[in-house]
């Protein structure tokens, strides 16, 4: 199945006929528990000796059609499904850190992610350095001998920044550290992170691959080739674990030890599963990922190319246009394709940006992207209106910039769309 192409995978991978009732689409497992043959069989499950289902917080059926299907699409070795795309970032830094240690990341990061791993994560003793990784050279110079990760998004969210992979994964390796790569905006039709280096991917499978906006939901995806036992830096997986008789993750899975981990350790004591129902809403939904990317991606480069031209429009920052700085890194990794978010500022500033976003009537006016609907919003106004106007301008949310994500209607009628808000701005 693995030899397959994109657009089959998407469809076909982790989803065989159902072995019980032979549905052909998978069912949604919707159970909190399964039963055991006999007692050797429990023992056997609960020693992680026997694969198999316990209960549904572990393990889900439907969810696990949904790692296959991630996993394949990503090149990986296995896969986690989470409640949301914070969960899978919480669950793989949670199996990787202990007290004490340091997190190099990105700074053009999802605003979420900032707070997470800046905020919240220092709640547990965990530290990071937020670095411009445009230069790989910063990354490398913010490592430390507690620095347990490094994280970037490969094509960042919301400003149209693509990062070199492969020369930060270079940097992280000659650290002893691995690379986690959050490829939510990007997803695996544009961009596999682990060809180039990575090993971790996570995603908020909320955006694109679900690609409706109908349910929350996360993945961790293993590459499956660190040494994780290599350094003694991570001894959640490296040394006995007394909740599991002293089994070592290493020693007992292999390459499969940091995905088992975040799975019978992580999940199973943190407890952020994701609901099957909402497994099956994103397995429908990523049937048509392929096509929906190719739309997004030819729609917002005719909208990013239209407003560049348009009087009321100060700049637009959009990887996918031929001119952007950023445009070299995208046909090195992402096909050349920018994807479907972008920004852009209005010479009009504030006011404008307030007026633009309450006359549109196409585009839903909210806090998501991913969507098949077009959807806009004004970060200054909304998501950082907390930030002083400097710590906006710097999080490149200043008070002209507005950010769309672009769905798959009709062009025309997106731009007619911008076109009478841009008039009313
Ligand atoms: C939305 C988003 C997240 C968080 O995902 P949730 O599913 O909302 O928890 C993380 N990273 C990126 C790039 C996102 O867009």
């Amino acid at each position: 199945m693995t030899a397959h192409r994109p657009e089959t995978l998407a469809i076909h991978a982790g989803t065989a006929p159902d072995p019980t009732t032979k549905a052909r689409i998978t069912p949604i497992y919707q159970t909190s528990s399964y039963v055991f043959d006999d007692v050797d069989h429990a023992a056997g499950l609960f020693n992680l000796e026997v694969a198999g289902n316990i209960y549904t917080r572990l393990m889900n059926p439907t969810n696990g059609a949904l790692e296959g299907k991630i996993a394949a699409l990503e090149g990986g070795a296995a896969a986690l499904a989470t409640a949301s795309g914070h969960a899978a970032q919480f669950l793989a830094f949670h199996t990787l850190m202990e007290p004490g240690c340091h997190i190099v990341a990105a700074k053009r990061l999802y605003g979420g992610s900032l707070n997470q791993i800046g905020h919240s994560f220092r709640k547990m003793d965990w530290h990071a350095s937020f670095v411009d990784a445009d230069d790989p050279a910063n990354v490398a110079a913010a490592i430390t001998p507690q620095t347990r990760a490094v994280f970037i998004e490969s094509l960042a969210n919301p400003g149209g920044v693509v990062q070199d992979i492969a020369a930060i994964a270079d940097v992280a390796h000659a650290a002893g550290v691995p690379l986690i790569v959050d490829n939510t905006m990007a997803t695996p039709l544009l961009c596999r992170p682990i060809d180039h280096g990575a090993d971790i991917v996570v995603h908020s499978v909320t955006k694109f691959l679900n690609g409706h906006g109908n349910s929350l939901g996360g993945v961790i995806v293993d590459a499956g080739r660190f040494d994780w036992a290599a350094s003694g830096n991570y001894p959640y997986l490296s040394q006995p674990n007394p909740s599991y008789h002293g089994k070592v993750f290493t020693e007992a899975f292999g390459n499969l030890a940091f995905i088992l981990a975040c799975r019978a350790l992580g999940l199973r004591d943190l407890g952020p599963a994701m609901a099957p129902m909402n497994a099956f809403l994103t397995l429908t939904g990523m049937e048509t990922l392929a096509l929906r990317m190719e739309r997004h991606c030819a729609n917002a480069l005719a909208l990013a190319t239209w407003l560049k031209a348009h009087p009321k429009v100060d700049w637009v920052s959009y990887a996918g246009l031929a001119d952007d700085p950023y445009h070299p890194l995208a046909r090195r990794y992402l096909g050349g394709k920018g994807g479907a978010v972008f920004t852009f500022g209005l010479k009009g500033g504030y006011e404008a940006g307030v007026k633009l976003v309450s006359a549109v009537k196409l585009f839903s006016h909210l806090a998501n992207i991913g969507d098949t609907r077009s959807l806009i919003i004004h970060p200054s106004s909304t998501t950082h209106r907390q930030l002083a106007v400097a710590d906006q301008e710097q999080a490149g949310a200043g008070p002209n910039v507005v950010r769309v994500s672009v769905g798959i209607e009709h062009i025309d009628d997106i731009i007619a769309d911008m076109a009478q808000a841009l008039e009313a701005a």
